[in-house]
């Protein structure tokens, strides 16, 4: 798929990434947060919106006090509830004191926004699109801003640099293809993910993904036909990578794509073992 790549960025700094948008990438990287999440900062009328406060390190939440200046930061929004980007969530908080906003239904027990948000609810300018797939509690964010062009906050349900984890019970891997279909419907121009650079022309890479994932189905499909398999023969089998981390996400996709499967009639597990209904 074409993916993005991009130099690590400098560190500690907001970058500007477009007329009144910039991000700071925070000191997390890995092989599932490439260079680190994605903490955007949103100028808005009365101060400073800021989109997923990011990992649970203070010297992140330093960098965000410190590029937002004299600017008081307003509110502080979140995609999703995963510790990626809810970690700093309440020393911004405590900082700041600014309201926290994000899915009503969180996915986890230990966030509660306070400003809770459902699909199409506006906060600041930014819409939520609830995408649930990667999380179930993940919105993307629409973004009209002052740019002209039409801008969405996809966050990690569509990043530039990878694919996204399906991982069950809370991923879902038929929400996720409801929620690329969504995307494929909508006009945005620009994509601004949760990890990696600036997508433009968005919509291709959209496409791309639903194909590959269907792709991958059809190949899970394909080898069941022949004998049942449980998740990490299918994995192993489908996935070229060796990586241990790579390897868990591999069979959290494989396991995400039988469930849907499953729930569509297609696919039966016995035990460890997965065979055709
Ligand atoms: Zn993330």
């Amino acid at each position: 798929m074409p993916f993005l790549t991009e130099p690590e960025p400098p560190r500690g700094v907001a970058l500007d990434v477009l007329p009144g948008i910039r991000r700071i990438v925070a000191r997390n990287p890995g092989v599932m947060t490439y260079h680190g999440t994605n903490t955007y900062l949103i100028a808005v009328d009365d101060g400073l919106t800021v989109l997923d406060p990011g990992p649970d390190d203070p010297v992140h939440v330093r960098d965000i006090l410190r590029a937002a200046d004299t600017v008081p930061i307003r509110r502080i929004l979140l995609s999703h509830a995963h510790r990626d980007h809810l970690g700093a969530t309440a020393a911004l908080q405590a900082a700041t004191q600014a309201p926290t906003s994000g899915f009503h239904c969180a996915a986890t027990p230990i966030f509660t926004p306070d400003l809770p948000l459902a699909d199409g609810d506006t906060i600041a300018g930014l819409t939520a699109i609830h995408t649930p797939g990667h999380a179930s509690d993940h919105p993307a964010f629409a973004y009209g801003g002052n740019h002209g062009a039409k801008i969405l906050f996809s966050a990690d349900h569509v990043m530039s640099w990878s694919s996204s984890i399906v991982n069950p019970p809370d991923g879902d891997m038929r929400a996720y293809y409801a929620s690329l279909l969504r995307l494929l419907e909508r006009d945005d121009t620009i994509y601004l993910p949760g990890h990696g650079p600036i997508l433009a022309n968005p919509r291709a890479l959209v496409a791309e993904m639903l194909a590959h994932r269907r792709h991958r189905e059809a190949a899970i499909l394909c080898a069941l036909r022949t004998a049942p398999a449980s998740v990490a023969d299918l994995a192993t089998k489908l996935y070229a990578n060796h990586n241990p981390m790579l390897k868990f996400a591999a069979e959290r996709n494989v396991l995400a794509h039988l469930l849907k499967l499953h729930a569509e009639g297609i696919t039966v597990e016995n035990g460890t073992v997965w065979r055709m209904a």
